[in-house]
Order: C-alpha cells, then sequence, then structure tokens
C-alpha cells in the first residue's frame, strides 16, 4: 500500500489515511473507481478516464461521479457520429458508481510491493540491502544478529 503513497498512482480519497484504515475500509468494501467522460472536438471524440477515486462503502459516488458526467454533456455529445453515443455509455457508467478498478489497483500494489522486498538475512529474517554494504568488504554481518549474510546478492 506504502506504492500508493509514493505516488505512483494519482488517487483522490485517500488523504490522511493510514495503510491499515486503507485495508480496513476495503474490507468493508470499499472501491477504487474511475469514472469516465468524453470531450468532442469538431468530429473527434475523446474518451477519458477520471483520476482514481477511493469509494468508501458508505460513501456515495453519485457527488464524485457527477461532474464527469457533466462534462460529457456539455462537452461530448455533439460529436458526431459517436459523441452522443459515447455520453449515454459513460452516463451509465458513471451513475452506476464508475468503473471498479479495485482488483486491477491491488495486484499492482502486490507486484510493487514483492519487487520493492529485498533479500533477508538467512539466520534471524531481517531484511538487509546489499547497497548498505561494500562489494570489496571481506565479509558481511547481519545488522541485526551479527552473523554472515549471503555477498553479492542485488
Ligand atoms: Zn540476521
Amino acid at each position: 500500500m506504502l506504492a500508493l503513497e509514493a505516488g505512483t498512482m494519482d488517487i483522490i480519497g485517500l488523504e490522511g489515511l493510514s495503510e491499515d484504515q486503507i485495508q480496513f475500509e476495503l474490507s468493508r468494501g470499499a472501491r477504487f473507481v474511475v469514472f469516465q467522460y468524453f470531450i468532442s472536438i469538431i468530429i473527434l471524440t475523446f474518451k477519458r478516464s477520471s483520476d482514481i477515486y477511493f469509494i468508501k462503502a458508505d460513501e456515495g459516488t453519485l457527488g464524485k461521479g457527477i461532474t464527469h458526467t457533466v462534462i460529457s454533456l456539455l462537452l461530448g455529445w455533439w460529436g458526431i457520429p459517436w459523441g452522443p453515443i459515447y455520453t449515454i455509455q459513460s452516463l451509465i457508467t458513471n451513475l452506476r458508481g464508475g468503473r471498479d478498478v479495485t482488483q486491477a489497483i491491488l495486484q499492482a500494489v502486490q507486484k510493487e510491493t514483492e519487487s520493492c522486498k529485498g533479500p533477508v538475512c538467512p539466520h534471524c529474517g531481517a531484511s538487509y540491502n546489499p547497497a548498505d554494504y561494500r562489494q570489496d568488504a571481506p565479509g558481511w554481518l547481519c545488522s541485526q544478529c551479527r552473523k554472515p549474510l549471503p555477498k553479492g546478492v542485488t
């Protein structure tokens, strides 16, 4: 979950929430959603996705989705021929609460967390960063248990 705070993704609604609180909200049925909107310029209609919103279980999405719905209604509908079709699609998606991207987010976070895991001490399990040790040192010692560490793992 730290990956979210590190700013790899822009998620609205996570401000001020700790990792524990986020997990708690997710267990209660919170979701990550995006809203769709469309902008038509001359004959081109662009499909856009909003930022990702973190929606708690007891929170409504109508207020959050309405901005994008209004953008579609104002700017999207008149593009021919897709403007009206896309606008109606986005209306339906947004009124249903946006597109649920919770699984995708959680998977991305999981991957991020796994790839962040460095090597661990084979004796006590403390994680260590090979970058903290000198490659030309005669031996590496665990900072926790002072036993030798496998050298040169990157
Ligand atoms: Zn150790």
